[in-house]
């Protein structure tokens, strides 16, 4: 056997390890082979300050991270922080956003959570899940963005449409709805690695375990997956039966 250079140095999985093993057994070390295979996961958004990161976030509902990172320059560069948002027009927001989907919803709400940021938090970005899940366009999940990147305070995991089916299809959960897969992802791993689950199960999803044609002859967890597809298994990620025919 051939050794390949560029292969990443794998964490041991125990002999007696398999994809049937419970998944409090199993989840420490598939993301431990996870963190091995994709080194650089990490946040795809680009940002330089906690408006920004909140900012980009918010806009990143239903859109790209690629399309969101193409019209922040212009917007940062044009307004830096929430006191020069505030003070924004909503047609200037519009233009500077209007590659994206939802750009007049989300031009509104960003220009609104602006207003608030200076009214009610001196201008600086509120850093308690209270303070940010309070504001117009900012749900659970992009609080959870924000404040495990900005502060390193981990309230919850970030569930998105990845972690959803990689969640699942490693059989992390059975749950189907994003607040109940990340109670289900909270007990399972330890607070300080919370977002270290979401930015291995991202990175996963969009390199390797694709919605339609996952790579799993190529997966570094192949051997610890119930719903891998080498020998004919089922998608675990797939809502169950009685869902499905309502
Ligand atoms: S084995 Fe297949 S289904 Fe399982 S995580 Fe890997 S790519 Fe996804």
């Amino acid at each position: 056997m051939t050794t390949d250079p560029a292969a990443p140095d794998l964490p041991d999985v125990p002999a007696d390890l398999t994809r049937d093993s419970g998944p409090t057994r199993r989840a420490p070390v598939v993301l431990d082979l996870l963190a091995a295979e994709h080194p650089d996961a990490e946040i795809a958004l680009d940002f330089t300050t906690t408006w920004e990161l909140l900012v980009a976030t918010m806009l990143s509902a239903q859109s790209t991270d690629v399309k969101v990172n193409e019209v922040t320059p212009a917007l940062f560069a044009a307004y830096p922080d929430a006191v020069a948002t505030a003070e924004a027009t909503l047609e200037h927001l519009e233009e500077l956003i209007g590659s994206l989907g939802l750009f007049r919803q989300k031009a509104k709400n960003v220009r609104r959570t602006a207003q608030l940021v200076v009214e009610r938090h001196d201008g600086e970005v509120p850093t308690t899940m209270e303070d940010l899940v309070a504001l117009p366009g900012v749900a659970r999940k992009t609080a959870n963005v924000v404040l495990s990147n900005a502060t390193g305070e981990h309230h919850g995991v970030v569930v998105d449409t990845h972690v959803t089916r990689l969640a699942r299809r490693l059989r992390f959960t059975r749950e189907e709805t994003a607040p109940r897969i990340e109670q289900d992802l909270m007990r399972l791993f330890p607070r300080e690695r919370w977002l270290d689950v979401a930015d291995l199960l991202i990175f996963h999803g969009r390199r390797v375990c694709d919605a339609r044609r996952p790579a799993c002859a190529d997966c570094v967890v192949e051997s610890l997956c119930p719903s891998s597809q080498v020998d004919g298994r089922t998608d675990k990620a797939r809502p169950s039966t009685s869902r499905r025919r309502r």
